[in-house]
């Protein structure tokens, strides 16, 4: 007989730990005990000696789906001569040193099937779900992880729900978001306004109603509200873009499932097990050309569609009685944070929405669907939101201290960074509007809250102007702790080193937007040379006037002429179409050099590119003219690349005016855009692989990292990955975190880890 105390952290709360523990504990004849605590679990165990290892073996090799163990720490106790096991009250401990959260998990399979058998008692109930799937880190308050600290505590369980929590054979044996439609919320309609709404036939059969008549709903999922519509009613989705004020970005439409997404789209076995994952996020697929059940106006003029399967019972339940795709996208207007709580819902969507199909269950946390593509076989985040936010990115690095990384401006998140874990926040939005900011600042108030967590340290962006940066000041002098300035593009190269567990140096290939740069321009086509310590830049793109500054970034035909200006070639290629009087002032501004600040950024040469080839000048969303360029591309494969040249300095200029003149011979003699753009994209794919060959022979360093918002387009990403590792390169790219700015705050907290600050 032995006894001892074993101590358990990582995610092990809210993914049905207890009860397993419960199971397995009876397996072996082991007596004793667990409980939650505010750090993870703690069980005491007393049984006969192998029973306890091949206890401890057991939970260690084949935890519960869903649990990730971090630490697994026992001590030998004296035996007390327990009989039986028990779940113990939870307890609350002090300040922890590691804290996990379980992200939301889509329905499992078993609640799926309870859903619509007639038999079951949870037939026909949206708010099931069981200790292997539903709402966590959208419905949890704080830890330890009990109903009493989530949204679920104003829902008392009735005695079925009371017998099943009870039963250890029951898959909801001590299952904290027990419901069931005798005790459990209640869906509601409303009309615009709040007025409540005459529902005879039931809250869902109205609301189906609404989308059947070629009307808007605004739906309460499980982070926040989605603006829903018939995604076959070109009509009605063209009266959505209208309310949201949303000319082109692509909506997402929710399949009911995999076989009718096969009917509109081109799916690879990847993009399938991506979408019927349990973090079900959006995946962005081909279309196919005859795609005729979608309108048109859902994504215009872009190949690819952003798709995503149903993953509560609600949303099945609504896809099931509708019968078709439905657009899901979130409920705002254009740019602003998604509503998650239903009072401000109601006042801020009730100019879009027809009728609301809420619920009384309480958001704590917004969360919206995330967005995934795959390329080379290879997933890629763009978005990483609900199902993933906010597991922890194991570091490479140790943290000495509390790390708090405010990230940046576009496409906000912020981490966690506590000894090798980095928790990574939710997409927030852009902070530019004030509505995301307010939202941005509470959210890191919760999640500090939540995980038990006071920084040491502030990280920001080495821009002074980020919102972002800005908070990081204040919260640092607020609470007399140092803060930490990290350059923009020296974040995305740690941000990729650290998601594959790298540190050691490398040459980071940063094609980007925007992010300011040690020297005062505008950096985004870099080549670094550095690890998490230092780095130097060692090549860049070509630099630019920025005419009007950040107004360039969204109207495309400025960098387009500042490109033709550069290049001594005739601007008329912009003034074909634009307004002849707007193009002379910027050619003054660019002849004084008055407000154009430089750029090296590959982000605005797309932009450019996309101008003078006639397919964008304004855009109306960050990255606009390259996604569109990159659908442009994706009708051609022809890979032949334009000529550029790399000059003999240090650092290495990369000078894309001959690929620029090479544009315009083909334009004028009447080359398809297609292969023009697919040139382009060779183009810069030759450009990296040449740049870094020439950086490996003066530097002799082999390893490759590739990150920025660029390495979003998937033919760039794949195409340099591919190109690089047939010349022997160690290729590292993004499969956790986004490239973009929402992976910036990883990179930050990896940077200072290793930082020395008093
Ligand atoms: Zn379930
Ligand atoms: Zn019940
Ligand atoms: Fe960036």
């Amino acid at each position: 007989m032995i006894a001892c105390d074993v101590q358990i952290n990582g995610v092990v709360q809210g993914v049905g730990f207890r009860p397993f523990v419960y199971g397995l504990a009876a397996r072996f004849g082991l007596s004793g005990a667990i409980r939650n605590e505010s750090a993870g679990v703690s069980i005491a165990l007393e049984g006969d000696a192998t029973a306890v290892q091949r206890f401890l073996h057991e939970l260690s090799s084949n935890p519960p789906p869903l649990a990730r163990l971090e630490q697994i720490c026992c001590k030998p106790t004296e035996p007390r001569r327990r009989h039986g096991f028990e779940i113990a009250p939870s307890r609350s401990t002090a300040t922890s040193p590691v804290v996990f959260i379980a992200p939301d998990v889509a329905i499992c399979g078993e609640c799926l099937k309870e859903l619509f058998d007639p038999r079951n008692r949870r037939f026909g109930y949206a708010f099931l779900s069981c200790t292997q799937c539903g709402p966590r880190l959208t419905t949890i308050e704080s830890l330890p992880y009990d109903r009493t600290r989530t949204a679920w505590r104003r829902f008392p369980i009735c005695s079925e729900c009371q017998g099943e929590y009870e039963d250890p054979n029951s898959r909801r044996f001590h299952d904290q978001s027990i419901s069931c439609p005798r005790c459990g919320p209640r869906l509601t309609v409303l009309g615009p306004g709040g007025i409540p709404v005459d529902a005879p036939a039931g809250a869902l059969s109205a609301a189906v109603a609404t989308l059947r008549d070629g009307k808007i709903a605004a739906i309460k999922g499980l982070g926040g509200f989605h603006l829903a519509c018939d995604a076959g009613n070109e009509g009605v989705v063209a009266e959505l873009r209208l309310r949201k004020k949303r000319n082109a970005k692509p909506f997402a439409v929710m399949f009911e499932n995999l076989h009718d997404v096969e009917r509109t789209c081109v799916i690879t076995a990847a993009e399938a097990d991506l979408l019927v994952s349990s973090e079900r996020p959006i995946v962005l697929l081909k279309k196919q050309t005859n795609h005729s059940s979608i309108a048109t106006a859902v994504a215009p003029g872009n190949p690819s569609l952003g798709v995503m399967l149903p993953y509560t019972g609600l949303h099945y339940l609504l896809l099931r009685q509708f019968g078709r795709p439905l657009v899901m996208t979130s409920g705002n207007e254009s740019e602003e944070p998604i509503s998650y709580k239903t009072k401000d819902a109601i006042t801020r969507l009730s100019g879009l929405a027809d009728l609301f199909l809420t619920h009384d269950r309480p958001i704590q946390t917004q969360s919206d669907d995330s967005v995934l593509r795959v390329t080379g076989g290879k997933r890629l985040v763009l978005r990483r939101s609900r199902g993933y936010a906010p597991a922890a990115v194991r570091l490479p690095v140790s943290c000495r201290r509390n790390i708090l990384a405010l990230g940046g401006q576009l496409k906000a998140t912020f981490a966690l960074g506590r000894g090798e874990n980095a928790t990574l926040s939710h997409h927030i939005g852009d902070l530019d509007r004030y509505e995301t900011f307010g939202e941005y600042a509470r959210a890191i108030e919760h999640y500090e809250r939540l995980f038990s967590f006071g920084a040491d340290l502030f990280v920001h962006d080495l821009h002074p102007d980020y919102l972002s940066s800005r908070k990081a000041l204040e919260l640092a002098a607020e609470r007399g702790k140092p803060s930490l300035a990290v350059q923009h593009h020296h974040a995305h190269l740690a941000s990729c080193m650290a998601e594959n567990g790298t540190r050691s140096p490398a040459i980071g290939v940063i094609f980007d937007g925007t992010g300011l740069g040690t020297d005062g321009t505008i950096w985004g086509g870099e080549f670094l040379l550095g690890d998490l310590h230092s780095f130097r830049r060692v090549a860049h793109l070509r630099r630019v006037p920025m005419p009007g500054g950040d107004q360039a970034i969204r109207e495309p035909w400025r960098m387009a002429a500042s490109y033709l200006r550069d290049g001594g070639e005739p601007t008329n290629a912009v003034n074909r179409r634009g307004d002849p009087k707007a193009l002379s002032t910027i050619e003054q501004m660019l002849s004084k050099a008055v407000n154009c600040p430089l750029t090296s950024s590959c982000g605005r040469l797309l932009d450019a590119i996309a101008s003078i080839i006639g397919l964008r000048d304004r855009t109306e969303f960050e990255g606009q003219p390259a996604i569109e360029l990159e659908g442009l591309a994706m009708q051609s494969d022809d890979g032949a690349a334009y000529p550029f040249a790399l000059s003999g300095d240090s650092p290495t200029e990369i000078d894309t005016r001959p690929m620029i003149a090479e544009v315009l011979r083909e334009q004028s003699r009447g080359i398809a855009l297609a292969t023009i753009a697919r040139r382009v994209h060779s183009t810069i794919v030759e450009i990296i692989v040449q740049t870094c060959q020439q950086l490996r022979s003066t530097y002799g360093v082999n390893s490759v990292v590739l990150s920025g918002g660029v390495f979003a387009n998937g033919i760039l990403a794949a195409g340099a990955t591919e190109r690089l590792r047939s010349s022997n390169f160690d290729v590292f790219t993004h499969s956790k975190v986004p490239p973009n700015d929402g992976g910036l705050c990883l990179g930050q907290v990896a940077i200072a880890a290793v930082a020395d600050v008093s």
